[in-house]
């Protein structure tokens, strides 16, 4: 099978598990998932799973990056993602429209999912290396923000980042399993939607874990 008849495969299944937004079906149909993993994993590319990126990290399984995606429930604005990884997330709502900023710790994978961004032509995401615990201020208000590695609690700045009205999706929970939460940051404060079970790797430093 090409690609393209993999990816379209891939997006059924999507759909199938509840995926409904067409501004995020299209996204998940254009966005070259091969190009974001390793070529000794191409035959797994576009199966429904996370995998390994390096450093003992993982790019997410595509229905959690749609169901994120479908989340924030927006189709244009600035959005803040926590943990780069692959850069595939990014790439994704760079496709839908929206402007991205994203925070890496690890330099390396921050390198090179950067670079991988620019060599596809998304143009519309800034890729930095940092502490995502802070969020990344020089570009907030944001209109949502995503988190993608498990944290134990809300992350403070980066919800202070979040324009009123703004919404911030994130596994919250345990090492080893997490909910999918949406926060909407309302003027009277945060309200909280439980979006369903998920595992992450972790969010290292103050808000997830020490190490
Ligand atoms: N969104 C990614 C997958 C993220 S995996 C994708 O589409 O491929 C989680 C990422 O969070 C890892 O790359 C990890 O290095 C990063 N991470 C962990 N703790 C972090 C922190 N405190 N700040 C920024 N990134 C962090």
């Amino acid at each position: 099978m090409t690609a393209d008849a993999e990816r379209r495969t891939m997006v059924e299944v999507l759909v199938e598990r509840g995926i409904h937004d067409e501004c995020v079906i299209r996204a998940m149909s254009t966005v070259p998932r091969h190009e974001f993993v390793d070529h000794r994993l191409q035959t797994s590319a576009y199966s429904d799973e996370p995998l390994p990126i390096g450093l003992g990290q993982t790019i997410s399984q595509p229905f959690i990056v749609a169901l994120m995606s479908q989340a924030i429930g927006i189709s244009g604005g600035r959005v803040l993602e926590i943990g780069t990884g692959s850069g595939y997330q990014s790439a994704v709502l760079a496709e839908m429209g929206l402007t991205v900023q994203s925070v890496e710790s690890h330099r390396e994978l921050a390198e090179s999912a950067e670079h991988r961004l620019r060599k596809l032509g998304y143009a519309g995401v800034s890729v930095v290396c940092g502490d995502g615990n802070d969020g990344w201020e020089r570009a907030a208000p944001y209109d949502a923000v995503l988190v993608t590695a498990a944290t134990r609690e809300i992350p403070r700045g980066p919800y202070a980042q979040l324009r009123i009205g703004g919404s911030m999706v994130l596994p919250m929970g345990d090492e080893d399993s997490q909910e999918l939460v949406k926060i909407v940051r309302a003027a009277s404060g945060p309200t909280e939607e439980y979006l369903g079970a998920c595992r992450f790797v972790k969010l290292i430093g103050r808000h997830g874990w020490m190490k």
